[in-house]
């Protein structure tokens, strides 16, 4: 809010527009936007959002290019302005993104329209982040409120710093420390990694329901496209699923494009570097060319 503030302050004739990360899952099913909670909780907004909503969008478009689903691809890219109604053809083109980085989250993706997000009213949410918390049973908050004699504000400033793979390995927020620190026989640091890669596997899990199976599995952002070692514990044991990757492709592949699955696998798994920048020039450059009436 400062941000914008201060640039309508200092450039007051440029326009200002906001393209919300939430955009993408308008249209995600209403049970995967549901919370158990009261509907008054809901309706004040105590729900499901999603967020990374450009980096996914990027995904559904590139992947569906790299695929030959040119279709889908435009889809993807129309999708604010054609609110979803672009015809593709079948079959489907199944795609789960795992936005892997400071901030991570994973989207199932069904012909370039989000079916969900593992992010959820906040984006403390889903997968561990470096250093914010992910799920958690909001029981915890009035357990540790009433038996820690911690105050809201404390509790909050944990979740939100002090949280995550920080939290879990006591080391660093950066994964690269936390590896380094697990090298040299940290076991804490060996549980943050773990912990990470079981997290991602069960959102994965998720979505390989939701969607009932996948063509493509994506990585990208700063874990998801520089970490073979990451990328190869996430896909292990999954080939029941179709899941397999080359180690060769996998461990030469870094922040480039690239199949790093076996020709002919029944799922592409893919390092796709994301360009959230892109999507949201885009979509600024087509509101103020067609801005709403
Ligand atoms: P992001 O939020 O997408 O910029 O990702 C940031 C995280 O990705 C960092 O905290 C690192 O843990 C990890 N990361 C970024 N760059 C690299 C790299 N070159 N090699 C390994 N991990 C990286």
């Amino acid at each position: 809010m400062s941000g914008i503030r201060l640039f309508a302050q200092r450039v007051p004739n440029v326009p200002l527009v906001g393209l919300f990360e939430t955009a993408f899952y308008q249209w995600i099913p209403e049970a995967a936007t549901r919370y158990g909670v009261p509907n008054a909780w809901h309706q004040a907004g105590v729900r499901r959002w999603g967020y990374h909503g450009a980096s996914h969008k990027f995904i559904a478009e590139r992947s569906a290019e790299l695929l030959g689903r040119e279709d889908v691809a435009e889809r993807a890219r129309r999708l604010y302005q054609d609110h979803g109604a672009t015809p593709v053809r079948e079959p489907a083109l199944r795609v789960i993104s795992c936005h892997l980085g400071g901030s991570s989250s994973i989207t199932g993706i069904r012909n370039g329209v989000a079916v969900g997000n593992s992010l959820g009213l906040s984006p403390q949410s889903g997968l561990p982040h470096n250093n914010r918390v992910g799920d958690l049973d909001a029981m915890a908050v009035p357990f540790l409120l009433r038996s820690q004699g911690l105050s809201l504000e404390e509790i909050e400033k944990q979740l939100c710093r002090e949280g995550g793979l920080k939290g879990v390995s006591g080391v660093s927020n950066d994964i690269r420390d936390i590896q380094t620190a697990a090298d040299q026989g940290n076991p804490r640091a060996r549980l943050a990694l773990d912990f990470f890669v079981h997290e991602t596997r069960r959102w994965i899990g998720a979505y390989l329901a939701q969607l009932n199976g996948t063509d493509a599995l994506v990585f990208t952002a700063g874990i998801g496209e520089n970490r073979a070692e990451t990328r190869a514990a996430i896909c292990a044991e999954l080939d029941q699923l179709g899941v397999v990757l080359d180690p060769e492709r996998n461990t030469a592949t870094r922040a480039q494009e690239a199949i790093i699955s076996p020709p002919g696998a029944k799922v592409t798994v893919m390092v796709i570097p994301t360009n959230e920048e892109l999507v949201v020039a885009r979509e600024v450059k087509r509101f103020l060319e067609h801005p709403p009436a």
